[in-house]
């Protein structure tokens, strides 16, 4: 019987983790993961693969349990997801950031060359390295204008990939993803902000979850948001999984741009999720100078036509059916 592949996932108690442990588990690999020691092992992401994975403690500052837990999974697949990936909090936290999101991926790399070279490495790279990219559309040759402490983080991490690969002969590819979204998107993000938002003004729940600055979340019926003008290339988190994994099994390591070539602001994102439970957002959100960035990135959509040539990987799920399903989801979990 031919041996299982192995997969390690850092980060795997995240949107993307779980969602790449979940497809794993499906195609028959043995999936391990790390997460913090102070993280909620009952993450409602991963209650359900809780027996189906192991979980190594760890931290992307710790070198030391970065290489004992790969010396003892042995992987075929590294998915480095791991990172400070909240851009918001990155101009708050900009050494942490530094720390995590960019010299985490050299130690991660490091665990790798010292505990399992032959591994195959995957690092969760960001269209936050264009940043303020001059290009409306960004593929894999677009230059690096990364515009935020999390961008110039990722350009870090993205860059030593690169270095490894090219230096001591890695399989390791960065995957250039534009914003993908979900249920399990963190409460940190605008999209999940908003369909939550609905549902608990929709439910009239008393007591919402707190945002970022430690308020509730819907205060008085009315929504705080940040740039509503602000545009993205949002896909569905669950299919951008897949890319990841398609990555690791071409012949040749290479970087590849995970998008939808089309583009929303967060009013479009507002309107729609509104819409689904029958109320006009302009009755409910506000925009406030506490939630905008000091600097904000280019509009810019994603060129994924290399992966779809090379890898066969397109987008399936559109911009009003993701948000549809987003919204279903919170009005699901609230009202249990
Ligand atoms: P996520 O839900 O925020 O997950 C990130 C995970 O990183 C969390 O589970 C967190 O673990 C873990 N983490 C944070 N700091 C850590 C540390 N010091 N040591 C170990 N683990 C740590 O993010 P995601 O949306 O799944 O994204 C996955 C990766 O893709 C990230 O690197 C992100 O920057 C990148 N990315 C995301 C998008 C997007 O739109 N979602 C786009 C491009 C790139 P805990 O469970 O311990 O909190």
């Amino acid at each position: 019987m031919a041996k299982r592949k192995v997969a390690f996932i850092t980060g795997i108690a995240g949107q993307d983790g779980s969602y790449l442990a979940d497809f794993l588990l499906e195609k028959g690999y043995k999936v391990a993961g790390l997460m913090r020691r102070t993280s909620n092992i009952r993450r409602t992401n991963i209650t359900h693969l809780l027996g189906k994975i192991s979980i190594e403690f760890g931290d992307l500052l710790d070198y030391h349990t970065l290489e004992s837990a790969i010396k003892k999974h042995q992987p075929d697949e590294v998915y480095n997801l791991a990172a400070q990936s909240v851009p918001a909090d990155s101009w708050t936290h900009p050494i942490y950031t530094g720390e995590v999101t960019a010299l985490g991926v050299t130690r991660m790399l490091e665990a790798v060359r010292s505990g399992k070279p032959d591994a195959k490495f995957y690092q969760g790279s960001s269209r936050e390295v264009f940043g303020g990219a001059r290009h409306q559309v960004c593929n894999e040759e677009t230059p690096y204008l990364a515009n935020n402490p999390y961008g110039v983080a990722k350009v870090y991490g993205h860059l030593i990939t690169r270095t490894y690969r090219e230096s001591y002969g890695m399989f390791a590819c960065g995957g250039i993803l534009f914003n993908h979204e979900s249920p399990r998107r963190g409460l940190h993000f605008v999209t999940r902000k908003i369909t939550m938002g609905v549902a608990c003004i929709k439910l009239g729940i008393a007591n919402p979850p707190l945002n970022e600055a430690g308020e509730p979340l819907v205060i008085d019926g009315k929504l705080l948001l940040g740039n509503l003008e602000a545009k993205r290339d949002w896909g569905y988190a669950k299919e951008y999984v897949e890319a990841m994994w398609l990555m690791l099994q071409r012949k040749e390591p290479e970087d590849y741009v995970i998008a939808t070539n089309s583009l929303n602001s967060v009013k479009d994102f507002c309107k729609s999720a509104f819409e689904q439970v029958g109320l006009n957002w302009k009755d409910h959100v506000r925009s406030h100078v506490q939630f905008t960035r000091p600097t904000e990135i280019t509009a810019s959509r994603g060129d994924y036509s290399k992966a779809k040539k090379e890898l066969g990987w397109e987008p399936k799920t559109g911009f009003q059916d993701l948000v549809k399903l987003m919204v279903e989801a919170d009005l699901e979990r609230l009202s249990r």
